[in-house]
């Protein structure tokens, strides 16, 4: 699909996709000097939209065909919680199928990236306050592969992933996600892959939500948009609906690290701003600055 055809469809989609044509535009040149990589927020539900057409899978596509080339992608997953930060830097990383139940096409897929050790070597200083270690035995889960194998089919691009540290604070990970900003400036696309609204308990198989759902995905949008200060995102278990919106919070979290390395000069666009399955939302974030 053109890139113009994209944006009108994502508008008649009801998606709002504020701000991509501008950027969409500039993005037509090479990338310019001192220009900073946008980052992403993806709410990556089922593992199947690695593989079935969907609406969901159809933007991150044409979000892969419009966003600036980056040189790697580092990808904090929902999936992947571990006891201190870290880091995978093989060259090579395996694709995880950390799920069950699903046909074996899903079970088979590979999303055959490169690593990046020399990205994940950068982030460890990056963040050498943290104590941040370089892991040498996960890979890639299905937070990351089950959405880049539509975003980027080519899996041409190096990808690695920061782990959730389960005994960091909200506030210590935002904070954490700050220090990540020069990872933009070197031209690294940054996904948080979780769902705004995630409780597998309630999920139900049809396409209908909880008023609760809607209502929570509606106040984390609404405290998007108001911009500046995102602490009442950080202190999310205060938000009305919170538990059943979060019932664990490892879903939730990615959406912090992109929310952390958003500049005031940032604009944030919603993209597949839907719940669906009674207590899922897959609503994501393009943050992107002025070009
Ligand atoms: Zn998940």
């Amino acid at each position: 699909m053109e890139r113009r055809k994209f944006i009108k469809t994502a508008a008649l989609a009801g998606t709002a996709m504020i701000g991509l044509h501008q950027f969409a535009r500039a993005w037509d040149n090479e990338p310019t000097i001192g220009a900073v990589m946008p980052v992403l927020f993806v709410g990556h539900g089922s593992p199947m939209n690695a593989i079935e057409q969907n609406k969901f899978n159809s933007t991150w596509k044409e979000l892969g065909k419009n966003l600036p080339a980056p040189k790697a992608i580092m990808v904090v997953s929902a999936h992947w919680e571990t006891v201190g930060t870290k880091v995978t830097a093989m060259a090579k990383p395996a694709t995880i199928h950390d799920f069950g139940g699903f046909p074996k096409e899903l079970h088979e897929a590979q999303y055959p990236a490169p690593g990046s050790p020399e990205f994940a070597k950068t982030t460890t200083e990056l963040l050498s306050k943290w104590q941040v270690h370089e892991d040498h035995s996960w890979g890639l889960d299905h937070g990351t592969w089950s959405v880049l194998m539509p975003m980027y089919p080519e899996a041409k691009i190096p990808v690695y992933q920061m782990s959730l540290d389960v005994r960091k604070k909200p506030e210590e990970q935002f904070a954490l996600a700050q220090d990540l900003y020069e990872l933009r400036k070197r031209g690294v696309l940054i996904i948080g892959s979780g769902n705004i609204v995630h409780n597998l308990r309630m999920i139900k198989w049809d396409e209908s939500s909880y008023d609760w759902a809607i209502a929570f995905n509606n106040t984390v949008k609404e405290h998007i948009s108001k911009g500046g200060d995102f602490t009442p995102l950080i202190q999310y278990a205060q938000l009305e609906n919170s538990k059943y919106a979060i019932p664990t919070a490892e879903h939730y979290l990615p959406l912090l690290y992109a929310l952390g390395l958003k500049t005031k000069t940032d604009t944030v666009s919603f993209f597949n701003d839907v719940t669906t399955n009674g207590s899922i939302a897959m609503t994501g974030l393009l943050i992107s600055g002025a070009q």
